[in-house]
């Protein structure tokens, strides 16, 4: 099995972070994973830089991909309508700013071909909670690090109604903070579209390494 940390984000690039690269890089070597995948906000690392510092550090030990996480604006209620992570987004386009209405955020993600999940959408007062019914995207984590174990339920609940992926996520931001949760795939994956690929086709499951989530 190919255990990957699918969301993480850098000092370099995430204000909220307090582990640069380097560490994170570090971390999941450490955790003896498969794959990570850094998701900084409004932010997508050049593949080319990734890889040079995974390779500095882990050497072919470890898979970097890269991605980004959009905080999304509920236009209706000019209130928070949760964060999307996007996987497999075009290097040369530049990732979808902040605030970016929901609904448009989901048809740039459909238009362009890349794959959607909605952040923690059951997280207090930051996620998108039942909007996630009338998103049009493809996945929401069940697990993350902001999810206590009633939000991992409403979550499952929307996954079953909805047929979304459910994925899971750890959303470190600290080096203590990797490692939570992790989306384990059946087959090696060594670029982001294999990432997305395996995704679609359902090819994983999903794993809480803390013992208070299920
Ligand atoms: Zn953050
Ligand atoms: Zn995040």
């Amino acid at each position: 099995m190919f255990p990957f940390e699918i969301h993480s984000h850098t000092s370099q690039h995430s204000k909220c972070s307090g582990m640069p690269a380097e560490e994170l890089i570090e971390r999941c070597v450490d955790l003896q994973i498969a794959g990570l995948v850094v998701t900084d906000h409004h932010y997508q690392w050049p593949q080319g830089e990734l890889d040079a510092l995974a390779q500095s550090i882990a050497g072919n030990g470890l898979v970097v991909l890269s991605a980004y996480e959009v905080t999304t604006l509920d236009p209706k209620t000019d209130t928070h309508a949760g964060d999307i992570l996007v996987y497999d987004w075009p290097e040369d386009e530049p990732p979808l700013p902040i605030w970016t209405p929901y609904e448009e955020a989901c048809a740039r993600i459909r238009e362009i071909g890349a794959l959607g999940i909605s952040a923690h959408p059951y997280r207090e007062g930051m996620g998108a909670g039942d909007l996630v019914y009338e998103m049009d995207i493809d996945g929401i984590e069940i697990f993350n690090q902001n999810h206590a174990q009633a939000h991992v339920n409403q979550a499952r609940a929307a996954v079953a109604r909805r047929g979304f992926l459910g994925v899971a996520g750890s959303d470190a931001h600290h080096r203590m903070q990797v490692g939570q949760f992790y989306t384990v795939f059946e087959q090696p994956v060594q670029t982001i579209a294999e990432f997305v690929t395996e995704l679609r086709e359902r090819r994983f499951v999903i794993q809480s390494n803390r013992p208070d989530i299920s």
